[in-house]
């Protein structure tokens, strides 16, 4: 945890230097309050929430006389934290609930880090004690199953996979079936990302729901966005949001940009918390997303 600790503020403290300079400047006049909010929204912070949080500091700052870095500092870091609202329940729900396993779906566009998150997930719980069953119902690519399968082999879960082509669905039912068997903990399905068609995508995932209520219960639809995308990945987070009831988020790659104001703006589009980011392509590089610690990492 140190390690990624050490990883995010490494990829965010750039965004964070940059405004606490621009906060420091000896003139805070309109202008240098334009380049504030534009420093947020270059950060895929979001318009709304960079016009807000401008607004909220700039009274604040007048209110207060406030000048000194440290205070400046204190400032910025409340505003940050309020837009990301430490409140909201980040825990990712894995049961129990008697002798069926908890069921986590992991959605999102090809290419997000789905089935790496879903093997550092299912390391992640493994590593506290849970027995888990891997599903991979995205039988569109054959390589995915066997990536899944080398995770699987890595932590220590059995993969429920079929041939390339079958039915998502099938996959997912037989994953479950698996894990009432086997009396697992939680049981991971690795979905399929096609966006081809937004009615395509919903009839698949709402197929994929239907067949694991017949064993057990979705306790968990996570939604894997790659931070890297910005706008791009927000807009395809949002027809994903629209087919499935998304339960959580989980933002990929956050390692690569300096760009983690998409916390703020996933959060506020979808209105769902980000419950986990993604530090790397390693085992390991899976982690509960603090807000405080993120903050802390942006601001330094
Ligand atoms: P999927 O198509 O959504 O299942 O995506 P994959 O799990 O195959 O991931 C796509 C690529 O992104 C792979 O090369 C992963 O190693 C990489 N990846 C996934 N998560 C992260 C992350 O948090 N950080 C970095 N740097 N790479 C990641």
């Amino acid at each position: 945890l140190v390690r990624l600790r050490a990883r995010l503020a490494r990829s965010q403290n750039v965004f964070g230097q940059g405004l606490l300079g621009l906060l420091s400047s000896d003139r805070l006049d309109d202008d240098t309050w334009d380049e504030i909010e534009d420093t947020l929204i270059t950060a895929d912070v979001g318009v709304t929430s960079a016009a807000q949080i401008v607004s909220s500091l700039r009274t604040k700052v007048k209110v207060q006389g406030t000048r000194t870095p440290e205070e400046l500092r204190a400032l910025l870091r409340e505003e940050l934290l309020a837009q990301i609202n430490p409140e909201l329940d980040r825990a990712v729900r894995t049961g129990p609930h008697g002798d069926r396993p908890a069921v986590i779906m992991v959605v999102g566009v090809n290419g997000t880090g789905k089935t790496t998150t879903s093997g550092k997930l299912a390391r992640v719980l493994v590593g506290d004690g849970r027995s888990v069953v891997l599903g991979a119902a995205d039988t569109f690519r054959a390589a995915a199953a066997d990536q899944l399968e080398t995770w699987g082999s890595r932590v220590g879960a059995p993969v429920v996979r079929k041939d390339e082509g079958a039915d998502p669905a099938s996959v997912a039912f037989d994953a479950v079936a698996r894990g009432v068997e086997d009396q697992a903990d939680v049981v991971i399905i690795d979905t399929a990302g096609r966006l081809h068609t937004k009615t395509g995508l919903m009839d698949e995932l709402g197929k994929v729901k239907r067949v694991v209520e017949k064993k057990s219960q979705v306790d968990e639809v996570l939604l894997v966005l790659d931070a890297t995308t910005g706008q791009n990945g927000l807009r395809q987070a949002r027809v994903f949001a629209e087919v499935v009831n998304i339960t959580g988020i989980v933002l990929t790659k956050l390692d690569g940009t300096a760009k983690g104001g998409i916390i703020i703006q996933v959060q506020r589009e979808l209105g769902v918390p980000v419950k986990l980011v993604g530090l790397g392509e390693g085992p390991d590089d899976l982690a509960p997303f603090d807000p405080e610690g993120f903050v802390d990492a942006i601001l330094g």
